[in-house]
């Protein structure tokens, strides 16, 4: 028989978890349009009355969000400048119905390569906190999403937090996603980047990613490498070159062919940059 199971602490959490095998269920924006027309017939456990779970907070070691925090409460929140790109991703997921529902916990889980949460996570140098009834491990991005809708989670295991360093939480960022209309729309290609400037107006350190162009979304270590030392002020656009994607490897699907994907991903990763060094601080974007 399907069990359902609403624990309201981790410990109860995990101690489900670690004695059988269920499914977990946060906003179920991608759960319920994943079963098609077919019944639910694992154990589900509900993660949304796991309070832990949800919300921002400051350590003296960075910034911490709960899997199970909405889009919605990521969008809304005062964060630094250096968080725009993912509060625009936010902004970005579906519609404001999903960003009420959908968690970032979700979307790493569910490792699509069109999850617009990861390219501007990994602008952040976000980790993942994955923890069962025995262990807790910390994993970048690269070694948590391992494919297309593949993740490092093993039985028994869940995504508690995702963690980003204060030293990643300095400069400004910013996120572009191209999609075949404005709103509710999946990503045909994304890109975030993050720009800090050192005291002499040049290019300190630079963070650069796109999604939805291979199987788990980049950064893009030439072009980061290329844009440190650059004044601020400069067209940094002139930075990026063709030759810098050529780690991607983007497919033919029904929202875009892989060439189209190449040139746009160029492009929306010139705008990324270029926003990012030009940012107003996150306080003056709208809410
Ligand atoms: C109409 C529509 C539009 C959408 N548009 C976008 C879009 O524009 N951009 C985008 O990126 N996504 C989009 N999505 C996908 C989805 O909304 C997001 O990926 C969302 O963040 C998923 O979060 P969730 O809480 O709903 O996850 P759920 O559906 O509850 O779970 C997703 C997967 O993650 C697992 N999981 C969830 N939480 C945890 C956890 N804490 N630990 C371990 N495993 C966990 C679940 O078992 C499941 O496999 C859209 C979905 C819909 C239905």
């Amino acid at each position: 028989m399907t069990r359902y199971a609403r624990p309201e602490t981790v410990e109860e959490a995990l101690h489900l978890l670690g004695d059988g095998v269920w499914r977990i269920l946060a906003g179920g924006t991608d759960f319920y349009p994943s079963l098609g027309d077919r019944p639910v017939r694992d154990h589900i456990l509900d993660v949304s009355a796991l309070a832990a779970l949800r919300g921002i907070g400051e350590t003296d070691a960075g910034f911490v969000f709960g899997a199970a925090t909405r889009w919605i409460d990521i969008a809304r929140h005062d964060l630094p400048p250096a968080f725009d790109a993912l509060r625009q991703a936010a902004r970005e997921v579906g519609s404001i119905q999903i960003q009420n529902a959908g968690t970032i916990g979700g979307n790493l889980c569910n490792a699509s390569p069109a999850a617009d949460g990861v390219p501007a996570l990994m602008v952040l140098d976000a980790t993942v906190e994955v923890r069962s009834r025995e262990s807790t491990r910390h994993l970048g991005l690269s070694d948590f999403i391992l494919g297309n809708r593949r993740t490092a989670l093993r039985p028994g295991e869940m995504v508690t937090a995702v963690n980003v360093p204060k030293r990643a939480a300095r400069g400004r960022s910013a996120f572009v996603k191209l999609g075949a209309r404005r709103y509710l729309v999946i990503s045909i290609a994304m890109a975030a980047a993050r720009i800090e400037a050192g005291p002499d107006g040049t290019i300190a350190n630079a963070a650069v990613s796109v999604g939805a162009c291979s199987a788990v979304a980049q950064r893009l270590g030439f072009l980061e490498d290329a844009l440190v030392g650059r004044p601020i002020d400069g067209d940094l656009g002139e930075a990026v070159h063709v030759s810098d994607f050529a780690a991607l490897s983007p497919i033919d699907d029904v929202r875009g062919s892989a060439a189209y994907r190449r040139e746009a991903a160029v492009e929306i990763v010139r705008r990324a940059v270029r926003a990012a060094a030009a940012r107003p601080a996150s306080g003056e974007l709208a809410a």
